[in-house]
């Protein structure tokens, strides 16, 4: 997967480089651009911003840096250095990757040949762990950092003829910028890439994807404390520990997100887990 960040603060984009991101990049599964995008700025200045037709606080970035930036982008013609990754890891694998289970995708991805330009921005549609599965499958994805009060509106419009564009908020707050956002957004998807978390069923497990949140998890030692690891857990009887398991993902999910059960197929024994039979 090809990623290109397009910023005007390149190094918060540094996070990238690390941990599992870096690791990816190491074995070639992952290359990340990151450009200024005051590289495309034409005035003495380097300004990316204006005061907004109509009045009111605040500067708007411009179409004029953004257009030739975006163009650049998709046509392959942005030159810079790729991020490198910031430790050797290939040597080192993780548990999981030493269980062996076989590299798969995951379905969902879109049919085009366009890159998927993903637009962060509080008035987006909200950014899912089912977009992350989707987007997985992706061969170069473009991320667009807005500051300010955001990018004048008609370069997204734009852009949708040299690109798949999504608008897409990572919560209902609102962050000085998009980089954080798109740290959050390009985590959540390189990890689902087939070779990078090693074992698909470390995320299959994973909260959201069967529409639950993940219960607890326990560690040694056995007793830390005076706090004992619940027993079933060492019961070796694995039919016991998934339905424990399920049952603690259940009602932490009534607990702290009840909403979420409205979408997920509940069995007899979850309705009586959850009180509602
Ligand atoms: N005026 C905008 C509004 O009210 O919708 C907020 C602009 S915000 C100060 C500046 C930039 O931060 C946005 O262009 C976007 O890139 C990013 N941003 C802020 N909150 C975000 C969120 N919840 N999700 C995704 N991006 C966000």
């Amino acid at each position: 997967m090809r990623l290109d960040v397009l910023t005007i603060f390149p190094e918060y984009l540094e996070p990238l480089r690390h941990a599992l991101l870096g690791k990816a990049i190491e074995q070639g599964i992952l290359s990340v651009g990151v450009h200024d995008l005051r590289r495309w700025a034409t005035d003495v200045h380097k300004s990316v911003d204006d005061t907004p037709y109509g009045g009111g606080p605040g500067m708007v970035m411009k179409p004029g840096v953004w257009g030739p930036a975006l163009d650049d982008v998709a046509a392959g013609t942005a030159s810079g250095e790729d991020l490198t990754s910031s430790l050797p890891h290939v040597d080192k694998p993780r548990h999981d990757e030493l269980a062996g289970v076989d590299k798969q995708a995951y379905g969902g991805g879109e049919d085009s040949d366009l890159p998927l330009l993903i637009v962060p921005t509080p008035a987006g549609k909200p950014f899912t762990q089912e977009d992350a599965q989707a987007w997985s499958n992706e061969e170069h994805i473009v991320f667009a950092c807005g500051r300010y009060e955001g990018i004048d509106q008609r370069v997204v419009d734009d852009a949708a003829q040299r690109y798949r564009v999504r608008e897409v908020s990572i919560g209902d707050y609102v962050l000085i910028g998009g980089e954080v956002a798109v740290l959050v957004i390009a985590e959540a998807i390189v990890r689902l890439i087939p070779g990078v978390l090693g074992n698909r069923r470390s995320h299959e497990e994973d909260s959201f994807s069967d529409g639950l949140l993940e219960g607890p998890s326990y560690t040694k030692p056995r007793s830390w404390r005076g706090l004992d690891v619940p027993e079933v857990l060492f019961s070796g009887n694995h039919a016991k520990v998934d339905r424990w398991r399920r049952d603690q993902a259940l009602l932490r999910t009534q607990a702290v997100r009840p909403e979420l059960l409205a979408d997920v197929e509940l069995s007899t024994a979850d309705r009586k887990v959850l009180g509602l039979d």
